[in-house]
């Protein structure tokens, strides 16, 4: 008998589906850089009014729906540049890599980066070539321009700022990336909002370029909003590949109320700044525990033992990510998301319970 499992594809069997951890009710979720700020209530109360006004009965149309408006407007994303919605930006990753999936193409990345990078290129059968960092997570350079002369990708990921070591990559270095690169080069803003550089300006004015950026990691990751800005020579192909009615109506319509309140995200994303350079302070006075600078959401360390911090802040329902394993140069290393001040106190109390108060 013939079963099922003949025909899927076995590569996709030998594959392992994206952890997304089940969290415990009353767990403190600091592993998926989500936003700790909740809504007021009078805030919820007017998105409810909205909701019920968007016109679920019909298919949405994101060219009409108002959102592109405001993001161009809110994110100041240059006329010259064309801007295409994605169901949150991994959806952008998957289509970016369709996109340029000829027999032979090849995908590049500096690594260890965002696993989605790799695994698109999986998916579409393209080899990926994933360029070492440098042991203190700063791109290697020379090891990226040699990487891109031999192999001639059809896609680069630059992760700006990158996940998950959360540093921002020198801005001449990915411009020379940019310049060298025969093709597509998607500079990866998904950390953007609280980065001290971003490459949207530039949009629409290099031929090659293309910026991504997301609502997720800004207080909205259960909105699944994505885009991507770049010329129109690349995004008017991108279009015929995205799913005609990819966005859904009730998304389109919560983003674009939720980015008029300007003042509420922003003072949270000041907030979670200030809070991460606190948290690098105090982690700093610890001998035995490696910090490495960032411009996101999240903090990278080197403890230890990072079994040995993840099981102990789990036991006492914090969830953090463990990096060890998943890349050489993440040996013993967490990544641990901003989260509220009392949260990231209580995290920096179990560290100092277990290695020690400086
Ligand atoms: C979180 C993340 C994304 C995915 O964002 P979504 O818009 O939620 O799909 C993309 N790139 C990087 C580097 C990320 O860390």
């Amino acid at each position: 008998m013939m079963s099922t499992a003949n025909y899927i594809r076995s590569d996709i069997q030998q594959m392992k589906a994206y952890a997304v951890a089940d969290v415990p009710a009353g767990f403190i979720k600091l592993d998926a850089m989500e936003s700790p700020y909740d809504y007021p209530e009078d805030m919820k109360k007017e998105l409810g009014r909205a909701l019920a006004a968007a016109p679920i009965r019909l298919y949405p149309n994101p060219g009409s729906c108002g959102l592109l408006q405001v993001l161009r407007d809110t994110y100041a994303i240059p006329a010259d540049a064309s801007l295409v919605l994605g169901n949150g930006s991994d959806e952008l990753i998957e289509r970016l890599t369709m996109l340029v999936s000829k027999p032979g193409a090849k995908v590049l990345a500096p690594a260890p980066s965002f696993v989605m990078y790799r695994v698109n290129a999986e998916f579409f059968g393209l080899e990926f070539i994933g360029v070492p960092l440098r042991p203190d997570f700063t791109m290697d350079l020379d090891a990226m321009l040699a990487a891109i002369k031999e192999h001639q990708p059809a896609l680069v990921f630059v992760a700006y700022p990158n996940n998950p070591t959360g540093g921002r990559f020198a801005r001449e270095k990915v411009e020379a990336i940019i310049a060298a690169t025969p093709g597509i080069v998607v500079v990866d803003e998904a950390y953007g909002a609280f980065s001290s550089d971003s490459f949207l300006s530039q949009a629409g004015q290099i031929p090659n370029l293309v910026v991504l950026r997301t609502l997720s990691k800004i207080g909205f990751a259960g909105l699944r909003i994505g885009y991507a800005c770049g010329p129109a020579a690349i995004l008017d192909e991108l279009k015929k590949i995205i799913p005609p009615y990819n966005m859904n109506q009730l998304s389109l319509c919560a983003a674009e109320f939720a980015l008029q309140y300007q003042p509420f995200i922003n003072e949270n994303i000041s907030r979670l700044k200030g809070e991460r350079e606190r948290m690098r302070t105090a982690l700093h006075a610890h001998p035995c525990i490696q910090d490495f600078p960032s411009e996101a959401n999240f903090l990278t360390l080197r403890v230890p033992d990072a079994q040995a911090l993840f099981d102990k802040l789990y036991a006492q329902n914090i969830l953090i990510k463990k990096l060890h394993g998943m890349h050489p140069l993440l040996d013993q290393c967490v990544r641990i998301t901003i989260g509220l001040p009392e949260q990231n106190q209580k995290v920096l109390n179990i560290i100092d319970e277990l290695y020690g108060n400086p």
